[in-house]
């Protein structure tokens, strides 16, 4: 079985189907390029076939390149990968630009087989790269499919031509939105958008006749024929050169020049422009090998691709337990964390029943999803249908009677060890035997709250992010009972509601809040040592954080912080460490500063919670400095706050993979995601320099930037994270 293969009919005919063996969806290998190279030119020279339809075995067309065959390229180029890299692009450009110009004499553009995509459904990638080489392109009327080219959220840009032919299509205005953020569209709205050519019931019939009657001028493509101008304008149009100058500065400000992909695309499109085609596709294979070389792209592929799907898939699941997919789920507090569950799980079709302590209340969290719904039906995405069945499955109560024949149960009451134990008593007093019990807390110990569980094995943290809606990752927590059915039971549970889990043990905040909290404690103290707020948080963006530090306190609230310095300070005690930190945010709380939700906090709000800029009496109370501090230093305290956090929770098995500690840190507080997470951030530094950093660091700011030992071994012995925690992903990337 090959994953391309080629038949031929008495009309003439050649049908080329792609079709992966053993695969669901179609996705593109090294040695499918030259099966597909193989069936093109066999087709091309066979006299007999007349046209070529390229079509899939499968519900969809493909979705996309397997990013592996990337790192052979690297790989099989030994010593020089970037021209190994180089070479396999143009080899591709060479088989696509084949199919493109089917045979044809390039002068005359006369003679060439007509060559049209009929896809099933999803085309994401090169799996609408391929397409685009085509002369036309035949969609099924399938609403469920979405087209586009996401490689940017990856961490690098359409390389296989994508880049170059969406913009002398569509224009770069137009592929801007497709290009830079990877838009992905229904069939409909691709075909308005001039990405694809028709929208049909039956895409392969509409290809194989369309074929049958295409001339000559049907195959010649815009850019190749002559007089072509770019829609929109080249940059030497006066309209172009808008476009241009706007865009640049768009990528800029949106990026702050953290991420090497858009400023390299972009460079790709402008630089492209200016040329004839082919040399267009030379010059986009330089910037995607330049893009592909910087080791940002490999770490984002390796975290937000490979290792995101790899846990989504399963990677952390204890073996051997049978599917314990949720069919009845009990959340108890509807309040806004509640709420939320209860609207994800619905959702994704789970029957649940939302308790509180009040009739109302339990209204008031169903409600929520009513209310999103409702949302989602006022922007097209939602049908009363789907509204009607998602409301259905939410019960919303305050009789625990109705928790029977749950086999999930997930508690967000209040923060609060004695109400939590009141509810899990209450609930454990109806559930089946089996019912795996959760708790959704961000600060209470699992093994201390399973206390009040005579089934502490079937205990567990499940710890959502807010909004619950919104936030793509869930952090499972093991207590130390916890058993292994509990593990696969949120595991399963995450798996339906599509979000990502990491499974961590039991430790003060886990592992997220763990690593925030530090983060936002050193942007605290560096503002108290007269540096202004803007700088901080400027930093922040700088290092690719979407927003900074300062304003994101202003965001969740100034006494969520204090309350959060209070409990640690009780829990701890004499331990505590004193900061100026909690100095700050103390006498934020006491001037009523609470952030944006009190129209005040670090920023000046309007009336409608607008910010207007930052408040100037944190200047009044800290002073600015005589001198600013060097924007290096800020920015490496703001991330070493950050990662050293991460090293200790791995060092002390809080983490067990470091993977999790990666994808964790980009989903769920948006950590500098070009850098590929806190470790992959570190294997890029290199654990040499990443420990005499750290020395600097403690000699100049205090002893908490101390090199943790494990870092320091590394340093010593030359190894990286990848290397010596996960061989398998290092090589991946
Ligand atoms: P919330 O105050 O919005 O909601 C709590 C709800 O629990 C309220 O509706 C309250 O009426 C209900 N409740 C209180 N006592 C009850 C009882 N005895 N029986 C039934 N219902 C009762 O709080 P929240 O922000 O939704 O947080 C809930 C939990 O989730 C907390 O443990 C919190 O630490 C955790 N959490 C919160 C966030 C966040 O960002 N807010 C994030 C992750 C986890």
């Amino acid at each position: 079985m090959t994953d391309f293969s080629i038949t031929k009919d008495a009309e003439g005919i050649a049908t080329i189907t792609w079709d992966c063996p053993g695969k669901s969806m179609n996705v593109m290998s090294g040695e499918a390029l030259l099966q597909l190279d193989a069936c093109i030119d066999d087709a091309l020279a066979d006299a007999s076939v007349k046209g070529v339809v390229i079509t899939s075995g499968k519900k969809d067309f493909a979705g996309g390149m397997d990013l592996n065959v990337l790192a052979d390229m690297r790989a099989q180029a030994g010593d020089n990968p970037a021209q190994g890299l180089f070479d396999g692009i143009m080899q591709m450009h060479a088989l696509l630009r084949k199919i493109e110009l089917a045979g044809m004499d390039f002068k005359t553009k006369k003679g060439g087989k007509p060559i049209a995509a009929a896809l099933p459904g999803t085309a994401a990638g090169i799996g609408l790269e391929l397409p685009l080489a085509t002369h036309r392109i035949f969609v099924a009327d399938n609403p469920k499919a979405k087209l586009g080219l996401p490689e940017i959220l990856v961490g690098i840009f359409p390389g296989a031509g994508g880049t170059t032919r969406l913009v002398r299509k569509l224009g770069a205005m137009a592929a801007s939105g497709f290009l830079l953020e990877g838009k992905m569209v229904d069939p409909k709205k691709a075909k308005s958008a001039g990405i694809i050519d028709e929208v049909v019931a039956d895409p392969v019939a509409a290809a194989r006749a369309w074929v049958l009657t295409a001339t000559d001028a049907d195959l010649v493509k815009p850019w190749d024929a002559k007089g072509y101008k770019m829609p929109g304008g080249a940059p030497y149009h006066p309209a172009g050169f808008m476009t241009f100058v706007g865009a640049s500065a768009m990528v800029n400000g949106k990026t702050k020049g953290a991420f090497p992909a858009p400023k390299a695309l972009l460079s790709a499109v402008y630089e492209g422009a200016l040329v004839p085609f082919d040399t267009a596709l030379k010059i986009e294979a330089r910037w995607f090998t330049h893009v592909l070389m910087n080791p940002s792209s490999a770490a984002m592929i390796r975290s937000l691709f490979l290792n995101k799907e790899a846990l989504e898939k399963g990677a952390v699941r204890p073996q051997g337990i049978a599917d314990q997919s949720v069919k009845k789920l009990g959340v108890l507090g509807a309040g806004m964390m509640g709420a939320g569950i209860a609207l994800v799980s619905a959702m994704a079709g789970i029957e649940v029943v939302l308790i509180d302590a009040t009739q109302e209340a339990a209204e008031k969290g169903r409600a929520y999803s009513e209310a999103y719904l409702d949302k989602g039906i006022k922007r097209g995405r939602v049908t009363a249908d789907k509204k009607a069945a998602v409301l259905g499955q939410i019960t919303a109560t305050t009789d625990y009677a109705a928790l029977a024949g749950c086999d999930l149960i997930i508690e967000a009451v209040f923060e609060d060890m004695g109400v939590k134990a009141e509810v899990t008593k209450k609930a454990l007093a109806v559930i089946p035997a089996d019912c795996i019990y959760a708790s959704n807390t961000s600060t209470l110990p699992i093994t201390d709250l399973a206390k009040a569980s005579d089934k502490p094995d079937q205990f567990i943290g499940i710890h959502f992010f807010s909004p619950v809606e919104r936030m793509l990752l869930v952090e499972i927590i093991k207590g130390k009972e916890t058993g292994a059915r509990a593990v696969a039971k949120a595991l399963d549970y995450v798996r339906q509601i599509r979000k990502t889990p990491i499974v961590v043990n039991d430790a003060r905040f886990f592992y997220c809040n763990r690593c925030i909290i530090p983060y936002m404690n050193e942007a605290m103290r560096i503002v108290t040592e007269g540096t202004p707020a803007a700088m901080v948080d400027h930093a922040a963006q700088q290092l690719g954080f979407p927003v900074g530090p300062i304003q994101l306190t202003d965001e969740t609230s100034i006494d969520l912080g204090a309350k959060i310095a209070r409990a640690t300070k009780a829990a701890m005690g004499n331990a505590y460490p004193a900061s100026p930190a909690d100095d700050l945010i103390f006498w934020m709380e006491e001037q009523g500063r609470l952030g944006r939700k009190s129209k005040a906090g670090f920023f000046d709000y309007d009336e409608t919670g607008k910010r207007l800029g930052y408040w100037q009496g944190v200047t009044d109370k800290f002073p600015a400095a005589q001198q600013l501090p060097a924007l290096q230093d800020v920015k490496d305290r703001l991330m070493f706050a950050q990662v050293l956090e991460a090293v200790r929770a791995l060092e002390e098995g809080v983490l067990e993979d470091i993977r999790e500690g990666d994808v964790g840190a980009i989903l769920a507080w948006g950590f500098a995601p070009w850098s590929g997470g806190p470790f992959a951030y570190l294997d890029m530094l290199g654990a040499e320099y990443a420990a005499e950093r750290c020395d600097q660091l403690q000699a100049a700011y205090g002893d908490r930037f101390a090199c943790p030992p494990l870092l320091r071994e590394m340093a010593e012995n030359g190894e990286s994270f990848y290397q010596r925690f996960n061989p398998n992903a290092a090589q991946a990337a």
